[in-house]
């Protein structure tokens, strides 16, 4: 295969979680791999389109990965394509979204290795997908800020709040369940209505999605209270309005006594 000769890398997005969303170069890339490297949240239907030759290697923690973790993850990578390898490194969803991607292309090009990136669908859109409704609303939602809520811990959530508290943006956020409180006091504070809608989605594309509909100032206590263990993507913005009526068996609305 003259794209993937042994030695080189492939970053390689494989999708919020539904193997069906894999793009069929990523699924090539993986039956041709001879080693994967693999995050926690890749599922396991996924590893399984790997050649049974392949090694398989998990290198992922959920979340409060530190630096020393991702320099480790660099050096398997690199190591293992300087021996000869066919080397998958396998990220949730896209892999140039919130996916610490730049450390290891660095590592490669500081070693000489050749990589390149396969794009992934990432968590944004399975989860609109899923909630049946569009990001973007002409004249309405001009703007979809991909953002991440994620801080090192004893640091507080550093973002430019009257930049993101625009009426006309749609905000998805990656890693926010944890700062949903300082995300929706902040977004309030800069002047964004108490009533913009939000929606959680746990899970996206998997047999254990939930979806969660509620508004900003009720998003602490329904982030608390309704999302479990999985991965959630939170989505915040008047397009989330849409579609929020329509049947949608598995949606349920969080704070509705009092919102
Ligand atoms: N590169 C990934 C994002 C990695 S950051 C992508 O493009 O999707 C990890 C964060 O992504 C999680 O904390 C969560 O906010 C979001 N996420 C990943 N998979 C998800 C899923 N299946 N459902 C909901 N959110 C998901």
């Amino acid at each position: 295969m003259n794209d993937f000769p042994a030695g080189s890398v492939w970053l390689v997005g494989a999708g919020p979680g539904d193997a069906e969303l894999l793009t069929r170069k990523a699924e090539r890339l993986i039956a041709a791999a001879s080693v994967i490297f693999y995050d926690a949240l890749t599922g396991l239907d996924i590893l399984e389109l790997a050649s049974p030759s392949a090694r398989l290697v998990h290198v992922g923690k959920r979340s409060g990965r530190h630096s020393k973790d991702q320099g480790m993850i660099d050096q398997l990578i690199v190591r293992a394509a300087l021996a000869g390898d066919r080397v998958v490194r396998l990220k949730g969803g896209d892999p140039s979204i919130f996916g610490r991607a730049n450390e290891e292309i660095e590592a490669c090009r500081a070693a000489g290795v050749a990589f390149r990136i396969c794009p992934g669908v990432t968590a944004a859109s399975a989860a609109s997908a899923s909630l049946g409704l569009s990001l973007t609303l002409r004249g309405l939602a001009r703007k979809l800020v991909f953002v991440t809520a994620h801080h090192r811990e004893g640091e507080g959530v550093k973002l430019d709040w009257q930049a993101l508290a625009d009426p006309e943006a749609t905000l998805a956020v990656y890693m926010g369940k944890s700062a949903a409180p300082v995300l929706a006091a902040s977004l309030i504070d800069a002047g964004l209505p108490a009533g913009t809608p939000v929606a959680m989605v746990e899970n996206a594309s998997l047999p254990s999605e939930r979806i969660f509909r509620t508004r900003l100032d009720l998003l602490p206590l329904a982030a608390k209270t309704a999302l479990g263990g999985g991965p959630a993507l939170l989505l915040i913005g008047e397009a989330l309005r849409a579609g929020a009526g329509v049947a949608q068996p598995e949606a349920v609305a969080v704070g509705k006594v009092i919102g």
